[in-house]
């Protein structure tokens, strides 16, 4: 049986992408095209997979495992249990307080039969009011067999008096709050919806006389699909033979897409608002230089998330680039089983500073985000111990001070760093020269909103870093989580 990844030495230190989906009808063998898909997703999910098919002859099948897709659903033998034209996919990154204790069973897609056929669904998010939906449906006789937000949409369709799997769907969706990207089939739909506000990306993509549904574009080029739009918010599209349909089944709501899909989730060569995710990287590094100018000798990327974005603040500054810190790619699952003492090594397995380019110099990191701090506080120890002789920080962010209740894993707030320190403590914490973040408003520029943020109505989910949440989280309020005072 595949191993499950070993934790990662950085997992505890940056906000992670709980899940990807991807789904295709109108090819043979779609469940290899979906396997594609899954393997281009999987930087937003590395802990487990799972694939359902749809064949006439056959029917439904599934193939659900932990691992990396490259590991599990690349021979033919697995791949041949799931036949036919139509299929769909998910990949899931495990939350902080569940990490390595995942039952199979909680490995989506879902299945569901009703009276009109089967259904399979997958989501990327996270169901605000699962909790409460759960407790509801608990008590009127749904027995649920997973932990996961998904069951509980199949449960609301079980419930629901629709004709129609899309019409149960809708009905089951209008009672869920929260962000959330859905794949769903039926024996002959391809089923795609995103949550009224649209906090999680979906793409549409066109391959042969079929179509593909997707986290990311990236995973539209692995399959030589062609992109042909985002799916809006509140969008819910049902494809089949005769093509896609749209519906908007919601009430209209003002977008509220996550601006740190664009900071650090998306892959750089994705397209997100008809601007690659690569450019505004970049843009966010050019507005960082203006706003925190330095005096240095280079500008390193922390590899490879902050790349793009030294390359901006570089382009920007005049001050020169260069690869300081190299990470090491191979660093393979055999050679980090987890003892003690090679977890203690942390940050040095996965990179090493470029010696020969750092001694003597006064050098700017460009990094996406800081969570805890600890990875920011070893990466200085290295250079430092390289001979560089000032260390200054430069954020691509803004100081991720709040939790992320929609699908992405985040420390709780008292491990974030940004919640208890102002910006100059945190520098004196990390024993840093200087430690600078993007405005808010810096950020809202380069991701194309020329006007910065909208204070009224912000054109983005930004709670992170502002603590205002477009969807209530009621059930983290429940357990007692705190909300910003609106005054504050
Ligand atoms: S809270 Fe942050 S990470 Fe979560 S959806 Fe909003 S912007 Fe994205």
């Amino acid at each position: 049986m595949p191993q499950m990844p070993p934790a990662h030495p950085f997992d505890d230190d940056k906000l992670r992408e709980e899940c990807g989906v991807f789904g295709v009808v109108g090819v043979q063998d779609a469940a290899n095209f979906v396997a594609l898909g899954l393997h281009a997703l999987q930087h937003r999910g590395q802990e487990a997979g799972g694939i359902v098919s749809h064949d006439p002859a056959e029917g439904f099948n599934s193939v659900r495992r932990f691992g990396y897709v490259r590991d599990n659903f690349t021979s033919q033998d697995v791949m041949a249990t799931v036949p036919g034209p139509l299929a769909i996919g998910h990949v899931r990154y495990s939350t902080a307080g569940s990490k390595g204790q995942t039952a199979i069973r909680d490995v989506q897609p879902f299945f569901g039969e009703f009276a009109m056929g089967g259904a399979a669904i997958a989501h990327n998010g996270n169901i605000t009011n699962a909790n409460a939906l759960r407790r509801e449906l608990i008590e009127r006789g749904s027995i649920f067999q997973s932990s996961s937000d998904s069951e509980c949409i199949i449960h609301l369709m079980a419930r629901s008096m629709g004709r129609s799997i899309p019409d149960r769907m809708e009905e089951a969706l209008r009672k869920v709050e929260g962000a959330f990207s859905v794949v769903a089939m039926t024996r002959t739909k391809l089923i795609g919806v995103r949550d009224p506000l649209g906090v999680r990306p979906l793409v549409l993509g066109k391959i042969g006389d079929g179509y593909a549904l997707s986290s990311e574009t990236c995973a539209l080029d692995i399959i030589g699909a062609e992109f042909i739009r985002e799916i809006k918010p509140g969008e819910m599209v049902v494809i089949n033979d005769e093509g896609v349909q749209s519906h908007f089944p919601f009430r209209p709501q003002p977008s509220k897409f996550c601006i740190f899909e664009h900071v650090y989730f998306s892959r750089p060569d994705s397209i997100l608002g008809g601007r690659s995710v690569y450019e505004t990287r970049e843009a966010i590094g050019r507005e960082l230089a203006k706003e925190n100018p330095v005096d240095a000798d280079l500008v390193c990327p922390v590899p490879d998330s902050g790349t793009p974005a030294a390359i901006g603040y570089s382009l920007e500054s005049g001050i020169p680039y260069a690869m300081g810190i190299i990470r090491n790619q191979y660093m393979g699952r055999t050679f980090i089983e987890p003892t003690e003492q090679i977890r203690n090594m942390g940050v040095r397995l996965k990179l090493n500073v470029n010696r020969a380019l750092i001694e003597g110099k006064r050098v700017i990191l460009v990094d996406d985000s800081v969570v805890r701090g600890t990875t920011s506080r070893k990466i200085k120890e290295m250079i430092l111990d390289a001979g560089a002789k000032e260390v200054h920080f430069r954020i691509a962010s803004p100081p991720t001070a709040w939790p992320c209740f929609y699908g992405v894993d985040t420390p709780d707030r008292d491990k974030l760093l940004a919640a208890s320190m102002s910006e100059e403590q945190m520098a004196e914490h990390l024993a840093v020269d200087s430690l600078k973040f993007i405005s808010l408003d810096g950020l809202y520029r380069a991701v194309g909103q020329f006007q910065g943020r909208d204070k009224a109505c912000p054109q983005y989910c930004d709670a992170c870093f502002s603590g205002e949440y477009p969807v209530t989280p009621s059930d983290m309020i429940d357990r007692g989580f705190e909300m910003k005072p609106a005054a504050e």
